[in-house]
Order: C-alpha cells, then sequence, then structure tokens
C-alpha cells in the first residue's frame, strides 16, 4: 500500500474529492491515467472503481465501435470494416451459423442436429482442430517444443489482476493473454499492463460469444473491434485470438484467417472458471492442475509440450495460478508465451515489435523489443485513425459531451458476466470436456 504519500498537496487533495465524487467509489487519489499509476494500485476494490480513459470514451462517444458486452456488428458508418469485410467475402465457406439464437450464443445447441462426420471441423462438438476446409492451419492445442507449456490466461484485463501481474513480473515470467475487446474498452490501462510487462496479447473476441452461433459479419465484428480496440488502448493489433468455450468451425476459423489471426485453444481445461457450477469445485481445479503436473513428471511431455486453459477471469483463477507455479516451474522444463513456443516472432501486425524466439527466451531474453511508448490518455486532441464517418447522418446527431460517457451499464453487464451468469448457460453442452482430465 501506497497510501501513505497520496495526500501530500492540496492538488492531490483536490483530485481525490472530485475522483470520490465523480466514481462514486472509494477511489483514492491514485494515478489513475497512466498505465504506471494503474499498476501501483493492488486493492480490488480501488482497482475495480471505474475511471474515464479520454481516448476510449471519445471513441465510444463518437460510436466508433459497438456497445461493449454486446453481439458486434459492422458500424453502418464503419466504410473501413465494411471494405475489409467486403474483401475477404471469398474465403468464407458456406457453412451455416449453428444453433438458434439466442440460446446458442451462451452455448446451447441441445436443438441443433450435426452430422457425425464432423464435417465443418467443430471443436465444442469433437475437439477438432484439423480443419477440413482447404488452406486453413491446424488450431494450436500442443506446443512443439518438448517438456513446454505454453501459458495463458483467458477473459482479461482483469480490473484486480495487478497483485496477479506482480507476481509474474516478480518471476520473470511472461505469458499470453487472450483479452476480450469489451474488458479493454472498460479497462484500457489495465490492458497497457500487458504491452509493459511484455505479454503477448491475443484477441478473445468483442463480446464473449459462441463464435459459430453467430452471422459471418457477427463474427468478423467480434475479431475487426477487438483489434482496433486493442490497437487503440495498447498500440499494438494482434496476430492470434483463442475462441471463447473453444467455440470453433472452419467458418470461424476462415474468417479469423482472413484477418491474420491465428487460432489457438488448448488440450486440457483446468475448469478453473467453472467453480460453482455442475459441481465444479475449488479441489476439482487442483486435481486438473496436479494431474497436469503429474502428466509433466512422467515424461507424457517429453516429445511435445502442452496448453492448459486457465483465466485471469477473477480471484480465485488467478490465485490458483500463483498457487501451483512453483510447481508447475519444476514439473516442465519451460514455461512460456503461445508465441515463444511456437517461434512466432512478430506477435502483432505492428513490425516494430519483436517477440524473443524459443531459443533466445530460454536462454534468458523474455521481453518483447522494440515499439514506442504506450499511448496516453491525457491529450484527447490525438485520437488517431480516421474520425471520417462523423459527416454521416444518423447515429451522431445527439450532444458529444464526452465527461460522462463512461457509464455505469458497463459495469452492471460486467457484474453479471464475471458472475458467470454467461458462461454458466453452455456449461450442460460443453461439459463432455470434463473427461479431458479425467
Ligand atoms: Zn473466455
Amino acid at each position: 500500500m501506497r497510501l501513505s504519500s497520496l495526500f501530500t498537496s492540496q492538488a492531490a487533495v483536490s483530485s481525490a474529492l472530485i475522483a470520490t465524487t465523480f466514481f462514486t467509489s472509494s477511489a483514492k487519489a491514485q494515478d489513475r491515467t497512466t498505465e504506471q499509476g494503474e499498476a501501483q494500485i493492488t486493492d480490488p476494490g480501488q482497482e475495480c472503481a471505474q475511471y474515464s480513459y479520454p481516448p476510449v470514451a471519445a471513441a465510444l462517444a463518437a460510436n466508433e465501435f459497438p456497445p461493449i458486452w454486446t453481439v458486434a456488428t459492422i458500424l453502418s458508418s464503419d466504410t473501413n470494416a465494411q471494405a475489409k469485410y467486403q474483401s475477404i467475402q471469398s474465403q468464407i465457406p458456406n457453412i451455416q451459423p449453428k444453433g438458434t439464437q439466442p440460446a446458442s450464443l451462451t452455448g446451447d445447441f441441445s436443438n441443433f442436429t450435426y452430422p457425425s462426420s464432423d464435417p465443418d471441423c467443430w471443436w465444442t462438438y469433437d475437439q477438432c482442430t484439423t480443419p477440413k476446409l482447404a488452406g486453413l492451419p491446424p488450431d494450436l492445442a500442443v506446443v512443439p517444443e518438448p517438456d513446454t507449456l505454453g501459458y495463458g490466461f483467458d477473459d482479461g484485463p482483469n480490473c484486480s489482476h495487478n497483485v496477479f501481474y506482480d507476481f509474474l513480473s516478480q518471476n520473470n515470467q511472461k505469458a499470453t493473454m487472450f483479452y476480450i475487446g469489451s474488458n479493454v474498452m472498460d479497462w484500457p490501462l489495465e490492458a497497457q499492463r500487458a504491452v509493459a510487462d511484455s505479454h503477448e496479447i491475443c484477441v478473445h473476441t468483442w463480446s464473449h460469444r459462441y463464435m459459430t452461433s453467430l452471422t459471418n459479419e457477427e463474427v468478423f465484428a467480434e475479431f475487426y473491434y477487438t483489434m482496433q480496440g486493442i490497437k487503440l488502448v495498447t498500440g499494438v493489433t494482434p496476430t492470434c485470438w483463442r475462441p471463447p468455450s473453444g467455440d470453433v468451425d472452419d467458418r470461424v476459423r476462415a474468417i479469423a484467417h482472413a484477418l491474420g489471426l491465428r487460432t489457438i485453444i488448448w488440450k486440457y481445461d483446468s475448469n478453473d472458471w467453472r467453480v460453482g457450477i455442475n459441481n465444479i469445485t475449488a479441489a476439482n481445479v487442483d486435481q486438473n492442475y496436479e494431474d497436469l503436473i503429474s502428466r509433466a513428471q512422467n515424461g507424457t511431455y517429453a516429445t511435445a509440450g502442452t496448453i492448459m486453459l486457465t483465466h485471469e477471469l477473477n480471484n480465485f483463477t488467478m490465485s490458483e495460478a500463483v498457487k501451483f507455479y512453483a510447481q508447475l516451474k519444476a514439473a516442465f522444463k519451460y514455461i512460456v508465451p503461445m508465441g515463444v513456443a511456437t517461434n512466432q516472432t512478430q506477435p502483432y501486425v505492428e513490425t516494430n515489435y519483436s517477440l524473443p524466439s524459443f531459443e533466445q527466451y530460454i536462454s534468458g531474453t523474455t521481453t518483447i523489443s522494440g515499439g514506442g511508448p504506450l499511448p496516453t490518455g491525457g491529450s484527447s486532441g490525438s485520437t488517431g485513425s480516421g474520425s471520417s464517418s462523423g459527416t454521416s447522418s444518423g447515429t451522431s446527431s445527439s450532444g458529444t459531451s464526452s465527461g460522462g460517457t463512461k457509464s455505469s451499464t458497463g459495469a452492471a453487464s460486467r457484474a453479471s458476466f464475471d458472475g458467470l451468469g454467461m458462461l454458466a448457460a453452455g456449461a450442460a453442452f460443453v461439459g463432455f470436456a470434463v473427461k479431458l482430465l479425467a
């Protein structure tokens, strides 16, 4: 805690009062305008009090992004997205969305009939990872390097991840962070921390739905606006993604591939995200970690490494990662980000970043090199890329007062999301995944 240094000046006191009244929560006079300042906060209540980051507030106010936590669609004013979508049409196979919305959005495919031959390589059906559509690379479900764990965490950025990220930094451990676009817009400084700490960022969609249930345009928009949001906030554009709940088929893969995104899945599910659902307990999660550790000790990964699904979804999932880190480190020879495990030395579309190769990483070079300073929220004048859509009529007719746009609706929907309400609905269908570690 650094509270002792808070009230050293009248200015700090004033800003504290403003922050308290404006954001209603227990926010103190922490610096919540920079990545470095935000990273200092370790009290979850303070971390998860909302703040305003001007570039995001301005972009949302200008309708440059879909509403957060809703299924993304291509905005009528977004000619760049429309042009990109048109340009990839020939690469999208004629495979229909699966199931019937809204049930299928949360994984209920119970009334959907599907051939047992698995024509679409639908992971949710049988964990298929080798596409049947020509021209698509296989999903990454294991890693090629022996005795190696591909290390990553889904569903961030979590607003209270600082203690966990501190732990990773203290261990000089990098990971792949699969970020949800809506979380990035809600917690931009937390997203920036992944770049500052040299973690690798991949896409985990805009609204975290079952992707095979969406239309082509929705699938595209879920990818596209997450990539745009991560770019706006962190300055980088990912080249990899992980499907929420693993729900991917060749249609979704093809759209991801056309956008330059590699599909990363997993071999084992820790089930850390499912505690409290379908009688999954903390002890089950412990057992899954311990099984993975035993397999590593038994030489299961002597010829090729593996990937286990783990999350920064909540404090339990993060504390499990901390709890078992030392044992994983002892059982595996190497624990590395996915891009390192596969020698993807250019992690982002922006070519001035370089991820260490596997050999470089295990020799001690763990940080991503290159890139410039992180974007800042200080001057709202330099929002960067085109707001050329402003001239089109309609959507922006109401006032453009950007101050109060950081609304509470995001917090409300996020609360239900973090409470696993959405994920729980999918548990019945994907229940067989529990067998993977049995
Ligand atoms: Zn997820």
